[in-house]
């Protein structure tokens, strides 16, 4: 049965390191069925942060993977290349009034002292130059509740520590970013793998600096290989076949607890979305939040 939520905005916000594999086709998979199956908006979001680690064409390749896939997303792409004026408009305003601050400490010091940021430039008034910007976290967020994973908790030391919103390097942080953006489109529910279930309690602190209501997080489980290793770009994970997706999207349905039926395969892709929406249940999902391929990613 589909369960409505009004006003449900989902999103799948990949990083353009690399072609689209199989674990980032599991988390597209995974946020679609949920949008859908609440009759919702499903958004893509290119996470072009951080240009040294991304791969030139690979955020067309990952548009053009999805929509050979049929994952059709609803209204325009939103790109974190063109959002650095909003990001460093909130870094200001948080500079002007004091909850955020100049930090020069680099991450051998940090290291040294014993691997949390103990806040030593909180009160230095330093200035811009080679420095990074640290958010004071004065409230810190030590739990939360996953759709999937219940209640999560977090150590009060990851907790506590003041992180960094603005890079030393000049790149904006990750959790500002995704914050801000997903205020920005209207995003209700984040559906993503479970490699970013720690940062999530930075991002839950974000929007309750910013006094914006929160959103959901279910992290779906991460595909890893035999040796244990989590598919990612970075491990030269290979990219998904655009010429003949069905036998990949059933595997990646499989992966997520569902059973599609054997002569799914002889339908159309939009047919077995189709059936996707109408048998998702998150509830099925493994709460494990890792599960080891049962074929060679090489096989897909
Ligand atoms: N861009 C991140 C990634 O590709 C995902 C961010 C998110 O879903 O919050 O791993």
């Amino acid at each position: 049965m589909i369960s409505t939520t009004l006003g449900y905005v989902g999103r799948f916000a990949p990083s353009p390191s690399g072609p689209l594999h199989f674990g980032s086709l599991v988390a597209a998979l995974g946020s679609y069925l949920q949008a859908k199956s609440q009759q919702g908006k499903w958004l893509v979001r290119v996470e072009d942060l951080d240009p040294p680690r991304e791969m030139p064409g690979a955020a067309d390749d990952i548009l053009r993977t999805l929509e050979a896939y049929g994952l059709y997303w609803d209204g325009g792409i939103m790109y974190q290349s063109q959002r650095h004026e909003a990001y460093q408009a909130q870094i200001d305003q948080w500079l002007s009034e004091h909850h955020a601050y100049y930090c020069q400490c680099t991450r051998k010091q940090i290291k040294a002292a014993g691997g949390f940021y103990p806040g030593t430039c909180r009160d230095l008034q330093l200035s811009a130059q080679g420095c990074a910007v640290r958010l004071k976290v004065d409230q810190p967020i030590t739990e939360f509740d996953d759709l999937l994973h219940g209640r999560i908790e977090i150590p009060l030391s990851l907790a506590q520590e003041d992180f960094i919103i603005h890079r030393r390097d000049g790149l904006f942080a990750y959790n500002l970013a995704v914050v801000l953006d997903d205020i920005e489109q209207g995003v209700t529910e984040i559906v993503r793998g479970a490699d970013l279930i720690e940062p999530t309690g930075r991002q839950i602190g974000l929007y309750r600096q910013l006094n914006q209501p929160e959103v959901r997080y279910l992290h779906l489980p991460l595909a890893v290989t035999e040796n244990g290793n989590k598919l990612s770009k970075q491990n030269h994970a290979p990219a998904i076949d655009k010429q003949q997706p069905k036998p990949t999207l059933l595997a990646a349905m499989r992966f997520l607890a569902m059973t599609p039926p054997a002569e799914l395969s002889q339908a159309s892709l939009a047919e077995i979305l189709d059936w996707g929406v109408q048998n998702w249940q998150h509830n099925a999902l493994p709460k494990s939040t890792a599960i080891t391929l049962a074929f060679k990613n090489d096989e897909l």
